[in-house]
């Protein structure tokens, strides 16, 4: 028997991956410069050279039976030993090799990290906006997702609403900062109240609740903007990193799963997650893509574009007389949309050759996402249709101010 549960997945693609499809198949007809996507957060940036040379250089000169052979389930020793010590360094949590699990990217991670403090039934809570694709990774995993209701005014979280819906089946809650599609950057303040709200509901509730912290965007973070450590805050917690963004590496699948040491049950954790690789299929990261990034753990590519990018796009936003709350990272920027529908106003947008995403899916109706992460040459080009579509469709930007 063919299982429904993923036959119905298919009628529910997701809406990005629709309106990236549009902007392939308009980019045949019209050249692909001229469409203006910002449907898929695709990295924009190449990886950085020190990445290729030490790829070359370990290609020609070690042994192919060690680069290409099976990497031992919880990732190769080594690698493991070199992040724990790069994060001990940087954030002052004291990480060990045994704290240390490697996955494909952050997607990866999150499937072992849920998998580690939920049951089925049990709950997860996140916040809104928040990435789609979090329903699959949670909800697959038998646990249930649930979506706490944003902060508009700032995209924080929203406490009043998130202690209303804590209860005894949260297990965990997973967050994003810096966030996709915000762009927002949790402040000091803000993680230190989740930490004390968590830790009053884990007496409360006489269980842990654990706090899984999906950082992929971690250095994205533009100027006089910084991004708290949330394991620096919360001794449960469960760090999931990727190395999508940061090296530009997104088709590399390439992460890890990082125990705080100071979680209950801190030294079994990592090698649990290798109980729960077998379960799904995402056992043994390829070899050769864990040693590279061994080798280049203190650098990034160069990600300044997305800060260039931001300011022109918030820039021109604010003129037509959008509300947006200003990103203080990642490549995502979150306006509210100029009519109440979002899925018009993106529909009217694609007249203008402008890609732009209708934020339902994130648990934000009303407003659209647009991922920066192209040319910035472009994003030039794309604010002259911009303007153009605002001006012909809603009038001019004072019209568009609100009371
Ligand atoms: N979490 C967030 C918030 C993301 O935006 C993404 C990818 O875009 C992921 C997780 C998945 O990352 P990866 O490609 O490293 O699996």
């Amino acid at each position: 028997m063919v299982v429904q549960k993923f036959k119905d997945m298919l009628s529910g693609k997701s809406v990005i991956r629709q309106l990236s499809e549009f902007a392939t198949k308009r980019g045949e007809e019209i050249g692909y410069e001229n469409v203006f996507d910002y449907s898929l957060g695709n990295p924009s940036v190449p990886v950085p050279q020190e990445f290729t040379d030490r790829m070359i250089h370990m290609l020609a000169t070690q042994n192919p039976m060690a680069l290409h052979g099976y990497s031992p389930s919880l990732g190769i020793t080594s690698v493991r030993e070199a992040i724990a010590n790069s994060l001990s360094e940087r954030f002052g949590v004291p990480y060990k090799t045994e704290h240390i699990f490697m996955a494909s990217g952050a997607a990866g991670a999150i499937a072992h990290a849920v998998r580690l403090v939920c049951e089925p039934g049990d709950e997860v809570l996140t916040f809104a906006p928040y990435f789609p694709e979090y329903n699959p990774y949670i909800n697959h995993s038998g646990a249930v997702l649930k979506i706490v209701p944003p902060r508009f005014e700032d995209f924080q979280i929203n406490f009043e609403a998130f202690e209303e819906m804590l209860n005894e089946k949260t297990m965990a809650v997973l967050i994003n900062t810096p966030n996709n599609p915000s762009g927002i950057v949790y402040s000091k303040e803000t993680i230190q109240r989740l930490a004390d709200t968590l830790r009053r509901k884990q007496e409360e509730y006489g269980h842990e609740i654990f706090i899984i912290s999906d950082e992929p965007y971690r250095e994205i973070v533009f100027e006089g903007v910084e991004c708290p450590c949330v394991s620096a805050y919360y001794e449960n917690s469960i760090m999931c990193y990727s190395f999508s963004k940061s090296l530009s590496l997104p088709g590399e699948r390439i992460g890890y799963v990082a125990i705080n040491p100071a979680a209950k049950d801190a030294d079994i954790l990592a090698t649990m997650c290798g109980q729960i690789s077998r379960g799904i299929g995402h056992n043994c990261p390829p070899s050769i893509i864990q040693l590279a990034v061994a080798q280049v753990l203190d650098k990034t590519a160069d990600l300044s574009v997305y800060e260039t990018n931001m300011n022109l796009i918030y820039n021109c936003l604010m003129e037509l007389g959008f509300t947006c709350v200003k990103p203080g990272g990642t490549f995502y920027i979150f306006p509210k949309a100029l009519e109440e529908d979002a899925k018009v106003f993106c529909e009217k947008a694609l007249k203008y050759d402008l890609v732009l995403v209708p934020a339902d899916s994130f648990g934000a109706p009303g407003y659209f996402r647009m991922a920066y992460c192209i040319d910035t040459e472009k994003v030039e080009r794309s604010l002259v249709a911009l303007r153009k579509f605002v001006e012909n469709e809603y009038g001019t930007p004072a019209e568009n101010q609100a009371p």
